[in-house]
């Protein structure tokens, strides 16, 4: 069986949803041939075209028999090119013995097991019918939320039986203009001018991001493209834009072929963020910042280098998520979020880092229910500065209990390094999370679009792996943290100067 060469990195993301091991997740990707078959609107550019292509993006990145249906010859080529891209050693196989097929471009399926993905305009949807009616206005936004959903629906009906919570599944009709389930269905994707946008961070989130805009082909501004890093090879478990020949290839540069479509004039800064943003010695001059960096310190530095405007993609414990935040607005910042109590990190690495475990044998013993070994308990207490002993109450405890009780209950501990935990989401998830922050940023930059998006800060989709997307539940309210550098009367003062000088209505505020 062809399974990627990024498989172990596949394990430790799918692994922790599943409580599967290695060997057991193995044999169940291999018992699986997954389907997508595509219709005549596949042929050109648009909606079906671009769920297909990302579609398939995604599900090569997990699964290693795929089969790809169509009566247009050159689509079939197409998409098949696209997969063997990704991973060259997958298996492209008949449709006949699809275990999961997904629909797109106005077909219809005989298969029992059937998906229908299509977006229309700024709706994105997974139904379990075919609908009639004909496709919406073309939007890049929807149609990568449309193909990240239909794979969460895919992975959700593949790994039912392994799933450790039922939920009966959900069709999904989302507006990214509003998150409700209608909003903008009817309505074309104009220009847009996003002005002057530092995208920082280009991992797996800044490529769903990436992904999106480069297919809004009048899309316009300045872009600063942030990051110091190359592909590794793990990371073509969830970064789309990334082929198989690009492993060592600078981030930068897969972001830079991803807009060269577009109208934005584009800036590549191969550095970290903070190296970046102390070029700005008189002061950070640019309005708008994307961030998506795989730690908390970096987002709470670029709030404090007080852009007008914040957008922020996340993934965190199988969920994911987007903000949008201008500081002098009644409502949390993003340093707000990263507090104790905003999104966080992965449940299995952040264990790992609390009690100073090997991650690896973290996940083992979290998704085994296993209790760790008496050296390991004394492994922990000299990590946590406790007294020989203390911890000895918990032996024969399983791991999840220990850290639920030590860390989340009596024994007090500093957690604030835990910034640096890397997350291991799946691709669909990073993906999501990408194309909502996209299309914040063309709505928060398009006051037309702005004045009809929704006022609440938070976008969220809580256990994304195990259940269907929060219908009517996605936004979030926040509010300030207390003690946060947006209640500081200096901060705000520097923040109005900024930004605010000209007094005007908070609509009609310059962009
Ligand atoms: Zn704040």
């Amino acid at each position: 069986m062809a399974l990627a060469r990024f498989f172990e990195r596949v394990f430790r993301a799918a692994g922790r949803a599943l409580v599967v091991s290695r060997e057991t997740l193995e044999t169940a990707l291999g018992s699986q041939v997954v389907a997508v078959q595509c219709g005549a609107a596949c042929a050109a550019e648009g909606n079906a075209r671009w769920i297909a292509e990302l579609l398939v993006n995604l599900l090569v990145r997990l699964y290693p028999r795929l089969a790809i249906a169509s009566e247009l010859p050159d689509v079939r080529e197409h998409l098949i090119g696209i997969a063997k891209s990704i991973n060259p050693a997958v298996d492209v196989e008949d449709a006949t013995g699809a275990t999961v097929t997904v629909v797109v471009g106005s077909e219809e399926s005989s298969h029992p097991n059937t998906i229908y993905a299509r977006a229309d305009g700024w709706v994105a949807r997974v139904l379990f019918q075919p609908s009639r009616s004909p496709l919406g206005p073309a939007n890049p936004y929807a149609a990568a939320a449309a193909a990240a959903l239909a794979a969460a629906e895919v992975f959700r009906r593949v790994f039912r039986d392994r799933l450790p919570t039922q939920q009966e599944p959900r069709e999904v009709s989302l507006s990214l203009l509003d998150f409700s389930e209608e909003a903008g269905a009817e309505e074309p994707l104009g220009p847009a001018d996003v002005g002057q946008v530092v995208m920082a961070g280009l991992g797996a989130v800044g490529n769903g991001a990436l992904w999106a805009m480069g297919r809004h082909a009048s899309l316009t501004g300045e872009v600063w493209l942030v990051d110091h890093e190359t592909v590794e090879l793990s990371n073509l478990q969830r970064y789309v834009l990334a082929a198989d020949s690009d492993e060592r290839a600078a981030k930068v540069d897969l972001a830079d072929a991803a807009l060269r479509h577009t109208g934005l004039r584009r800036y590549l800064c191969r550095e970290t963020l903070e190296s970046f943003a102390e070029r700005f010695r008189e002061g950070f001059t640019l309005p708008t910042v994307c961030v998506s960096v795989d730690n908390v310190p970096s987002r709470r530095a670029v709030q404090a280098l007080l852009p007008r405007l914040v957008l922020n993609g996340w993934t965190g414990d199988m969920s994911l998520g987007a903000s949008w935040h201008e500081f002098d607005r009644e409502a949390a910042c993003l340093s707000c979020l990263y507090h104790p109590n905003g999104p966080r990190p992965s449940q299995t690495d952040m264990v790992a880092e609390a009690l100073g475990l090997d991650p690896e044998r973290a996940g083992k013993l979290w998704i085994n229910a296993e209790a760790p070994e008496p050296e390991e308990l004394v492994q922990m207490e000299k990590h946590l500065g406790l007294k020989p002993g203390d911890l000895s109450g918990w032996r024969g405890k399983p791991l999840g209990d220990i850290y639920t009780g030590v860390i989340c209950g009596s024994v007090r501990l500093d957690v604030q390094g835990l910034g640096r935990v890397e997350v291991v989401p799946l691709a669909h998830q990073s993906v999501l999370a990408g194309a909502l922050m996209a299309a914040e940023l063309v709505k928060r930059s398009t006051p037309s679009l702005g004045a009809r998006s929704q006022h609440q800060v938070l976008t969220v989709w809580e256990d994304v792996l195990r259940r269907p997307p929060p219908a009517g539940r996605w936004l979030r309210d926040r509010s300030r943290e207390p003690g946060c550098i947006c209640g500081d009367k200096v901060y705000q003062e520097v923040y109005q100067r900024k930004w605010r000088t000209v007094a005007t209505p908070g609509d009609m505020a310059p962009r």
